[in-house]
């Protein structure tokens, strides 16, 4: 058994030159293939294997797994209660299995004519039924630039920004995976210099940048989580577009926050990243001043050096390229997310998911918005084949990609692919 982290390992299964899903990664996700249900996989290159396969074939028989139903449900959420001794278990396994030096399952033709699939021939679903949905709002420089924009250059964070971790409760059923078409949502939006509102599609389509964790261990009302304790917590975690309409939520936010103008989608990546597999990636985060609450304050690297892009293509034309961000400049890290999130009792379950909010970096390209990039329209982005973008337009597709890079070993996220449909007659 090599640590499954280990950069000299490799896999009797192809792996692409700079593909996401090295032997390294080994992510977890739900894929349907043609003519069965949702089932749990992983997945190596451009491979996805089926874990339902593996499980009837005794390969997990060696691990102490109670519950064998884990491998064959619908959504990854009772894999994830299984804890991290027995998932990492599963993880250090399956990478054993796919060494090129292991031929347990490689000369089990049978196992592999059924487990081992092209990803071009499943269906990729939601990885987790997502109980309950969190969005902060972690990024120094996407508050400025937002404070900047509608608050006052002056004071553009707001006086307790720099304190505490600033979120709000989202709604989980509009959450979907890659691939899902999003419609321009309608709503209220008043025009600049009236007084009222009037009803249509949203003017300012957005998206945000972001990545979310999921928590894999929850807590009883009443319980708190340490800053220490809290990545005990943490499954995995996945790319996030936060879906926004930025007319709506001008209009609505006052005085409780978004609503409308952000629950009409939000597009999430098919694969979760263990942080077990993006701990080669840790480093410091943004140095906190003036200094935080004991309950907030932490110890070691609790951020990670994730790059980030996000490309819009228009229908039938190229893709451009219009922000790379990265994940390392969020100035909250996700210890202190759910440390905060849970220090008034506030209970926890498996499944549920925490957004980063829009993950903007210090210069002009590495702004994860629109209304950033264009700085509320005023500056138009030049598309490749020629148009230009203040925001999103229907049938424009928006690409997120996220991997981070060590010692030649990329980790990936895949890509979260959201098309943008015509706004519902
Ligand atoms: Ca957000």
């Amino acid at each position: 058994m090599i640590n499954a982290n280990n950069p000299a390992l490799s896999s009797w299964i192809p792996v692409p030159p700079d593909s996401d899903f090295p032997i390294q990664n080994i992510p977890f996700g739900i894929a349907k293939p043609q003519g069965k249900t949702p089932r749990p996989v992983t997945r190596v290159g451009e491979t996805v294997i089926d874990l339902s396969v593996l499980a009837d074939n005794g390969f997990f028989d060696e691990l102490d797994i109670d519950n064998y139903g884990v491998f064959y449900a619908p959504v990854l959420n009772d894999f994830i209660a299984l804890g991290k001794p027995l998932t990492n278990a599963v993880r250090q396994r399956l990478s054993d299995l796919f060494n090129k030096d292991n031929q347990e399952l490689h000369s089990n033709t049978e196992a592999c004519k059924h487990a081992v699939l092209p990803v071009k021939g499943v269906e990729m679903m939601m990885p987790v039924e997502v109980g309950d949905y969190t969005d902060f709002y972690s990024s120094i420089e996407h508050a400025t630039n937002i404070g900047t924009m509608i608050r006052d250059p002056k004071n553009a964070l707001s006086p307790n920004w720099k304190h505490l971790p600033v979120g709000y409760h989202g709604r989980a059923s509009s959450i979907v995976v890659s691939g899902t078409g999003i419609h321009r949502p309608k709503g209220q939006r008043k025009p600049p210099g009236s007084d009222v509102p009037e009803f249509g599609p949203t003017r300012l389509f957005d998206f945000e940048l972001e990545m979310a964790f999921i928590t894999g261990k929850g807590t009883k009302l009443g319980a708190r989580i340490t800053t220490e304790k809290a990545e005990e917590h943490i499954f995995g975690m996945l790319l996030f577009n936060d879906l926004s309409a930025r007319d709506i939520q001008t209009w609505e936010y006052v005085p409780l926050g978004p609503f409308l103008g952000k629950n009409f989608g939000s597009v999430v990546s098919p694969w979760i990243v263990t942080l077990e597999a993006l701990e080669p990636f840790r480093v410091a985060g943004p140095l906190q001043e003036p200094k935080v609450l004991p309950y907030l304050q932490f110890t070691g690297n609790r951020n990670f050096d994730i790059q980030l892009e996000v490309g819009i293509q228009p229908e039938g034309c190229e893709e451009t390229t219009v922000c790379k961000s990265n994940y390392k400049y969020l100035y909250w890290n996700i210890s202190q997310h759910l440390a905060h999130h849970t220090v008034n009792g506030c209970n926890i379950n498996v499944g549920d998911m925490y957004a980063s909010g829009t993950i903007s970096g210090p210069t002009a390209g590495s702004y994860g918005s629109m209304m950033e990039l264009s700085w509320r329209g005023t500056k138009p982005l030049k598309l490749k084949e020629g148009g230009e973008r203040k925001f999103i337009e229907d049938n424009d597709t928006i690409v997120m990609r996220a991997h981070a890079l060590k010692n030649n070993v990329r980790i990936g996220f895949g890509e979260v692919v959201t098309r943008v449909l015509p706004a519902i007659k």
